[in-house]
């Protein structure tokens, strides 16, 4: 994915991020460009996103269709090689417009997604990476494919030319998350997926030295979010 230089600027938000996921990716023995720092910038106005722009970040996570639209062709026309990732749930029927705004979906979580998003990508002929959320700590609220139902799934997904590059989870709050990340780990080995989209802001460290392989990054870079 894309490898924007880092200017590294001492303590800035950004610099510790990527200072820890080196330090992380040190004890697991990992190299840091194995790692993705997805900056989630949900709910930050353009003028917070700008400073992380101009140091370097070119990778962006936004969970609502509608406020990616608003915001990011304006940063794109300024800035090149910017990396659009949808991670919050997609309605069925915005599936094109992510399939058109969107470089990386995390939140393939259900069969009625995957053939809306099947058939925006044969209209538009653009084919975006996805990962398949996973319901890892059985918490239907929080959307994802049941474990049991997993295989099958993947494989309705090649039948479909969706092209699945991995998993992505989002452990249950208040428990410690390893345990979660390690089985999303296991359950992409055993299905010859090779990426993990794993691990926030308080987790991420933890995530990367289980072998995610993209971490998703709010508060800790923007500070808390309002509301
Ligand atoms: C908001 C969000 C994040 C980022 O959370 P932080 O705790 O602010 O780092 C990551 N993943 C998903 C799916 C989110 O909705």
């Amino acid at each position: 994915m894309d490898t924007a230089p880092e200017t590294s600027a001492p303590d800035t938000p950004l610099s510790a991020v990527n200072a820890a996921i080196a330090k992380s990716c040190k004890i697991a023995r990992r190299e840091p460009d194995e790692v993705t720092l997805i900056a989630v910038s949900k709910t930050r106005e353009a003028g917070e996103i700008v400073p992380l722009l101009q140091a370097g970040h070119r990778v962006f996570g936004e969970n609502r269709v509608q406020e990616a639209q608003a915001k990011w062709p304006a940063l794109r026309e300024a800035y090149d090689g910017v990396e659009l990732h949808c991670i919050g749930q997609l309605q069925s029927n915005k599936a094109e417009d992510a399939a058109a705004l969107f470089d990386c979906i995390h939140s393939l979580d259900r069969t009625s997604l995957l053939k809306a998003l099947a058939k925006a990508f044969d209209k538009t002929g653009r084919r975006v990476p996805c990962f398949v959320q996973v319901d890892i700590g059985r918490e239907p609220q929080k959307g994802g494919v049941p474990i049991e139902e997993l295989s099958a799934f993947l494989a309705k997904a090649r039948e479909m030319d969706v092209p699945v590059v991995g998993l992505m989870c989002l452990p249950p709050s208040d428990i410690e998350p390893a345990p979660f990340f390690a089985l999303l780990h296991k359950l992409a080995h055993d299905n010859g997926l090779n990426q993990l989209s794993m691990g926030m802001s308080g987790d991420y460290e933890t995530a990367v030295r289980l072998g995610a392989t993209h971490i998703r990054v709010g508060t800790a870079l923007f500070g808390p979010r309002a509301g």
